[in-house]
């Protein structure tokens, strides 16, 4: 039997979890942890008890601002810190797991909260278009260590 190592369970959990989104156009799935355990999980979406985009706008799609994204959805990185927070749980000195690499606000709050370790398994910049990754610039810049991961976990249509 193959024992598999912490990355590849939260990772795979993260990935499990972006596939609860309801996001019409993109999934995405996060885990927090603290040494070997969770503190927290998210997926994007609207704040829960609120929207559920596909199911409230399967036609037209939600409504979208200025950079094609959703204006009602929590970023998960969002929705697993605000979580923790929300419960007391400090999330300082944490490592993130997230399927697609933070945006440029979400990175802000990461870097603000004190995580200190971003894994993340798709660029950000390659899914909008964009020149680079401008989140994972700032994490690097401000000190909190970014690092790709590098196997393969099957995702379907919405994920990438
Ligand atoms: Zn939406
Ligand atoms: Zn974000």
């Amino acid at each position: 039997m193959i024992r598999p190592n912490f990355d590849d369970i939260f990772m795979e959990l993260a990935v499990n979890l972006a596939k609860r989104s309801h996001c019409i156009k993109k999934h995405v799935g996060a885990v927090l942890t603290k040494e070997t355990r969770i503190i927290s999980i998210g997926y994007n979406g609207p704040p829960s008890g609120t929207h559920n985009c596909d199911e409230e706008f399967p036609v037209e799609g939600c409504a979208r601002d200025n950079k094609g994204s959703c204006t009602l959805a929590l970023h998960a990185e969002q929705n697993a810190i605000l979580y923790a927070v929300k419960n007391n749980t400090s999330v300082e000195g944490s490592t993130l797991y997230v399927t697609l690499a933070p945006c440029l606000a979400c990175a802000r709050i990461i870097f603000s909260m004190g995580i200190q370790r971003v894994i993340y398994m798709y660029s950000y910049a390659e899914y909008k278009g964009l020149p680079f990754d401008e989140g994972l610039e700032f994490l690097k810049k401000f000190g909190v260590q970014v690092d790709q991961y590098e196997k393969e976990i099957k995702f379907e249509d919405n994920l990438i």
